[in-house]
């Protein structure tokens, strides 16, 4: 194990230095000057102490304030970013990426209703989770809001991992009491809801863990599982728990809906009837969502996560990112991976899936904008813009070190790129796979691509 020491400051604890070009968020360019939404530093320093930053600035006009700091990690062809978040993920799909597509209801009984069973058995969510996470750093990934399955098993083998990284996670117990099979299905919604309050209990605000109530969707719940979930949610709205869900991503989905609630007007509706729709909801896809329903979701505060290679691996519908952006009453949206109806666990390349799915549309989505949905954006979507998700004082130290020239062709491809956003712009297009050289999360270093010991949980760093 490596023993890393820090020197002491005046100011007290250990200082931590990283070097290199800059690239942070302030704004949200979807609806501000984009200009002025930004700040790109290229020759930075970050200063961090206690897991949180201290300080950021041109290295030359803050390297003299802190005269203590002699550990300094400095890249050279990189860009450090805020580490990347990914709005919705099934982590419990890990082991069923790239299973030959279907419709949506069809993929759903035949791939992924047989894994989710699995995870009664802890063990094999413990390896599950571990690959996981493995994943979601190695792509710079730091935060993610994650779907579970009905066990709790699958809730513990999750955040113990996290906890084992000292990752700001959120996850939760999935609640489905309908229209799926035996070995998947609550046996009572009365009991679901009691043990999802059990692991909100034992997991919200352990550490960096965060705890989400998460009805499957509208169609797997009867009513009653709804509405306890809903009574769930408010009570600890307040708290900081979220309420994670599915919403108009197909046709077939939304008719079906239609058939289930007949007394509400839309899918989005049936969530409000319930209780689930509040500020911190965060509801995946919309991609077929009517103008009433992006009024609510816009009144209520809720946040959406675009899923663009899920969008076109499943192809039930394409996000609109200029319908969700509409200045009069725009919603909050964050990038998911949604693994394993998308095909990767990478954000830069769900954007570059991204800009295809706006052009189906004669849309266009460029890197400015991108990154802030990788970063700050997923942030406000999860309404934690004031904790991560940017560079700057107070912020916890969530980083991950892009790669400017990750392979020998994007290495000269940049000879012939300007700024730093006609780079991103290359890359996020390539879809490389190896494009993040580090990740820290709270200050740690727990993925480094060119050590010996690639991953690192935040023990073995510590010594
Ligand atoms: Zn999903």
């Amino acid at each position: 194990m490596t023993k890393i020491t820090y020197p002491v400051n005046p100011g007290g604890g250990n200082l931590k230095g990283i070097r290199g070009q800059i690239l942070t968020y302030k704004a949200d360019p979807f609806l501000n000057n984009e200009e002025e939404c930004y700040d790109y530093l290229p020759d930075g320093l970050i200063v961090i102490r206690d897991g949180h930053i201290l300080d950021v600035d041109n290295y030359n006009d803050i390297i003299g304030r802190y005269p203590g700091l002699v550990d300094i990690d400095t890249y050279t062809d990189a860009l450090v970013m805020p580490g990347f978040i990914d709005c919705h993920v099934h982590y419990v799909q890990s082991p069923m990426l790239g299973s030959f597509g279907d419709t949506l209801l069809n993929w759903l009984n035949q791939y992924t209703f047989p894994t989710e069973s699995k995870f009664r058995d802890k063990a094999f969510a413990d390896e599950v989770a571990k690959i996981f996470f493995r994943q979601l750093l190695e792509q710079g990934t730091t935060t993610a809001n994650v779907f579970s399955t009905t066990f709790a098993e699958s809730v513990d083998a999750f955040f113990e991992e996290s906890e084992r990284y000292d990752t700001r996670m959120i996850t939760g117990k999935v609640l489905q009491d309908r229209n799926l099979p035996d070995s998947l299905k609550d046996e009572s919604a009365e009991e679901s809801v009691i043990l999802s309050e059990n692991l909100l209990k034992k997991w919200h605000h352990r550490g960096r863990q965060l705890y989400a109530v998460i009805p499957r969707f509208a169609p797997t719940s009867t009513p009653e599982q709804l509405s306890l979930a809903g009574d769930l949610y408010q009570r600890y709205i307040d708290d900081g728990v979220y309420m994670h869900t599915h919403l108009d991503e197909a046709e077939s989905e939304i008719e079906w809906v239609r058939q289930l609630f007949p007394q509400q007007s839309n899918y989005t509706e049936v969530y409000k009837h319930f209780g689930l729709v509040g500020k911190r909801s965060v509801m995946a896809h919309c991609c077929l969502v009517e103008e009433a329903e992006w009024q609510i979701l816009h009144d209520c505060g809720c946040g959406v996560a675009h899923c663009p290679s899920s969008n076109l691996f499943l192809g039930d519908g394409e996000f609109r990112y200029w319908e969700a952006k509409e200045q009069s009453r725009p919603v909050r949206f964050g990038i998911g991976t949604d693994v394993g109806g998308g095909t990767n666990f990478s954000i830069p390349r769900q954007l570059g899936e991204a800009y295809k799915v706006a052009m189906m549309k004669a849309r266009s989505l460029d890197a400015v904008r991108s990154f802030y949905l990788a970063t700050r954006g997923g942030a406000e979507t999860l309404r934690l813009e004031n904790t991560i998700g940017s560079i700057a004082p107070g912020y916890e130290a969530d980083l991950a070190v892009i790669d400017l020239a990750p392979t020998e062709y994007a290495s000269w491809r940049m000879k012939y790129t300007g700024d730093i956003f006609e780079k991103l712009f290359v890359l996020m297009t390539l879809g490389l796979d190896n494009m993040n050289k580090a990740t820290y999360v709270a200050g740690r270093k727990v993925y480094d691509r060119s050590r010996d010991k690639k991953h690192m949980y935040a023990a073995e760093i510590d010594g």
